[in-house]
Formats: C-alpha cells, structure tokens, sequence
C-alpha cells in the first residue's frame, strides 16, 4: 500500500498516521517529524527547515524532495508507506509521481480529513501547552491555514481527478476517526 494522508494543520494527521500505518504494516513518514528531529539534532537541514517553520511557511520544495526521496529509498519503505505531510505543493506531488514511478509501483489511495478551521485553530493552541511546540503560536497557526489553503488544499481536486481521493470527516473523537478512515479505506481495498 502507498497511501497519502492529507488534511489541514490540526487535523489529526499525525496521530491517524500512526494507526493506519499500523493496519497496513508499512511505515509512517512525517515530513514535519523529519524537519523537527533534525532541529532538535541541530542538522543542517534543520538548520535551514527551522527559519521556515517558525514563520508557518513551506520549506522550499528542492530540499523537501531530496529528503523524501532518500527515506522512501530505504529498506522499510520498500513494500509501501504512509506520506503525512507529503506532498504539500503541486512541485511536490510531480515529484513524488516520479520518485514512485522509479520504484515500479503507483499510489493507491489519498485520504484527506476534513474539518472546521476555527476548531483547528482551537486544537492547536491546545496543543501548543501540551507540546510547546514553537510554531503553535496563534499568529503562527493562522498562517499556517493560510499556506495550505492557498497550495496544498489544490491538491485535492488533482487527487479527486485521479480517482484517488477518499474524504473522511476528521471532527470527533480520534478512535472514531480511525474507524471512518479504517472504513473508508476497507473499500479502496476492495475496489
Ligand atoms: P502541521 O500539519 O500541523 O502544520 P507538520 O508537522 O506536518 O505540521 O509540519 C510542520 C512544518 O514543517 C510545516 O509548517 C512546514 O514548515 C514544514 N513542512 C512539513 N512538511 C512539508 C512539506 N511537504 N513541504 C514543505 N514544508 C513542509
């Protein structure tokens, strides 16, 4: 399974991530894990990804690529993997088209969670006195909603053109959005 989880910031990407990669035995890729450990690591990726995520902006599509490009590469990755946070821009998604092309293989499924802005917003400041982290300010994550509005929330009709795209209501309790995209996905399966 290749699969691309999608939604606005504080939809609860990463959490379902973790599940659904679970379900299919394939790892889960968090761009936005990648970029904060090798912050934490002071890396020079990190380095550089930092002044753009601390300012709520994409980090430039070249760097971005390479570095998904180079863990799709690796060994667990090989039987198929869960993308949260990739791709974001049009630029990317041609990208990773020819990153899976290289591999033989192609995309099955795109799964975006839906919900409300102001409840995001909401999720997220909550978040940000649990987690501390130093892009959850309320400024910070408005531009954040901004950005994906503006070049990742086109991506969905590119993916719904494709006859890839599965819609799942990312409001609730999260054992109950498991089992919508749990559902959701049970009839890609079966397509
Ligand atoms: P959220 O979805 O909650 O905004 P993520 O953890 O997915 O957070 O990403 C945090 C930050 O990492 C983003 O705001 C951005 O700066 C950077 N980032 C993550 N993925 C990408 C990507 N595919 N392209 C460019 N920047 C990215």
């Amino acid at each position: 399974m290749r699969l691309i989880l999608m939604g606005p910031p504080g939809a609860g990407k990463g959490t379902q991530a973790r599940f659904i990669a679970e379900r299919f035995g394939v790892p889960a890729i968090s761009t936005g894990d990648i970029f904060r450990a090798n912050v934490s690591n002071g890396t020079p990726l990190g380095v550089e990804a930092k002044r753009y995520m601390d300012a709520g902006e994409y980090v430039p599509d070249s760097v971005t690529n390479e570095m998904v490009r180079n863990r799709i590469a690796e060994a667990d990755a090989e039987p198929g993997f869960l993308l949260d946070g990739y791709p974001r821009t049009l630029a990317q998604v041609q990208e990773l088209d020819a990153m899976i092309a290289d591999t033989g293989h192609c995309l099955d499924v795109v799964a975006v969670l839906t919900a409300d802005q102001d409840v995001l917003v909401g999720r997220l400041l909550q978040r940000a006195v649990i987690e501390g982290r130093a892009d959850d300010t309320e400024d910070v994550i408005r531009r954040r909603q901004e950005v994906y509005a503006e070049q990742t929330a086109p991506l969905i009709d590119v993916y719904r053109d494709r006859g890839l795209l599965v819609e799942v209501d990312g409001l609730g309790e999260v054992g109950e959005v498991t089992e919508r995209i749990f559902a959701a996905l049970a009839d890609v399966d079966q397509s």
